[in-house]
């Protein structure tokens, strides 16, 4: 039966919701729900990895019962619900305990959505996950960590986890002598700094001396505080033997909108629109998709979910009900290529409609939207829905929408137009790249060639 409410220790003298809330740089739990512009927020990390339609029912039902009804599946695959209020939280947590979805707790130790029923992937991360939170759970003394520490255990596979930003991560690769264990600190698999190349055994421990360093370094400390060289130093293991096959860069990974071929049948990804969706129609498709034939549901990076179980005859009607319920079906959904946050409908903090800017953006500059570059739309400089840089970042600020390029959205801008005036300097911006384009270039190579400065006088020009 589901331990959460118990657990989070609401009811036994833990700080409520209102005084855990608003902690900078905490992760929204039930235990500490974040206050946004729309009530409060709190993050569901479910123990299975994934859940019946009819547990998504239930979460559909108790969102509208106990916040506003919007749900949303962040760009890491977590779930989040919107527009909680204090008295509402602890009736959430209890909803979810009576309908058996049982949460984690503690740092989030994340793997890809398709572990253990992938026939590409190297190895299921899913029981390593558990030993590292295990050891985590039972070490002593208790580890003081960072609120946002991310683990990533990547076993590979069709939607491996090789682009998503972690503090420590752990990397699956073949070698001759067998499974091997890339550990590395402070990014995603292409820029986190190795520490180690470990044979499968020394994985797991490898991993608790860097969270220990972590904890050593002070509960706000994160992967990117580490120094590489000291840790390997400290871990002074053999290096993996064998002639290594296969851990080279990663390829870009594959949306996980569409379908996937499994070992046995199919997996369907879908997509929430711009990240969110409500109530009503998450519980509508859930409803049909179990109809259908669907038996399970994973929460999938890049704010999608991935349907289990439907025959292959099924997966039209899956694909024709999602898109009724306004959930992406496509990979190459031009929205994809958006990063968006709540904006100033669902946060206090946004300055802007961001979700009515990125409609605004696919219909206005869809050649910019081949997926090349990601476009950020952020309604404050915090930068919530992609903390990393992207080719262009829109950020609301007190006098209108600013534009940074190559960075994030509290890095410098580089041009500035109103509100009312961003339809406007979508279309110069698409104009500039379209006339330049050469044939067959994506979005990314031409922005590269005409320059950051040249794109920002086409946002710019002629809005004062
Ligand atoms: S980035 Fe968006 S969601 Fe985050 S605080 Fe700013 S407006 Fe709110």
């Amino acid at each position: 039966m589901a331990t959460v409410y118990a657990a989070s220790g609401i009811g036994r003298g833990a700080p409520t919701p209102a005084a855990a809330s608003l902690r900078r740089g905490a992760c929204p739990s039930i235990a500490a729900p974040m206050r946004t512009g729309d009530g409060l927020l709190v993050r569901l990390r479910p123990t299975r990895i994934g859940l019946s339609p009819s547990d998504y029912m239930a979460i559909a039902r108790l969102a509208a019962e106990h916040g506003n009804g919007l749900i949303e599946v962040t760009a890491r695959g977590n779930l989040q619900i919107r527009g909680l209020r204090e008295e509402t939280v602890s009736k959430l947590a209890a909803g979810l305990a009576e309908a058996g979805i049982d949460l984690l707790r503690g740092v989030a130790v994340e793997t890809p959505p398709l572990s253990g029923i992938d026939p590409n992937e190297i190895v299921d991360a899913e029981p390593f996950a558990a030993a590292i939170r295990a050891a985590i759970a039972g070490h002593l003394p208790p580890l003081l960590l960072a609120p946002k520490l991310s683990i990533v255990v990547n076993g590979g596979g069709r939607l491996d986890l090789s682009d998503i930003v972690a503090d420590i991560r752990l990397d699956a690769g073949r070698a001759t002598d067998g499974l091997f264990w890339r550990v590395s600190v402070g990014g995603d698999a292409r820029s986190a700094r190795e520490v180690a190349v470990l044979a499968n055994g020394d994985a797991i421990g490898a991993v608790l001396t860097v969270i220990e360093a972590l904890h050593d370094l002070g509960s706000s400390a994160r992967g990117r505080d580490l120094d590489a060289n000291i840790l390997r130093q400290q871990l002074r293991l053999p290096t993996c033997s064998g002639t290594i096959l296969d851990i080279s860069t990663p390829p870009p990974p594959l949306s996980p909108i569409g379908r996937h071929a499994l070992g046995e049948g199919v997996a369907l990804g879908i997509g929430l629109a711009y990240g969110q969706t409500s109530a009503v129609h998450l519980g509508t498709l859930m409803q049909g998709l179990e109809a259908l034939g669907a038996r399970e549901v994973r929460l999938s990076p890049h704010r999608s979910l991935l349907v289990l179980g439907l025959a292959v005859g099924m997966m039209e009607p899956a694909v024709a009900l999602a898109g009724r319920e306004g959930f992406w079906t496509r990979a190459d959904e031009p929205g994809n290529a958006i990063a968006v946050c709540a904006g100033a409908s669902g946060c206090a903090a946004g300055h802007f409609d961001t979700k009515a800017a990125a409609d605004l953006l696919v219909a206005q500059a869809p050649d910019l939207l081949d997926g090349s570059l990601t476009v950020h739309i952020s309604g404050c400089a915090k930068g919530c829905a992609h903390p990393q840089a992207a080719a262009l970042t829109l950020v609301g600020q007190a006098g209108g929408v600013a534009l940074t390029i190559d960075a994030r959205a509290g890095d410098e801008t580089v041009a500035t137009v109103t509100d009312n005036a961003l339809g406007a300097a979508f279309s110069r911006v698409a104009a500039i790249i379209q006339q330049e384009r050469q044939h067959g270039e994506a979005a990314r190579q031409t922005f590269e060639r005409i320059g950051a400065s040249a794109v920002a006088k086409a946002y710019q020009q002629g809005s004062q």
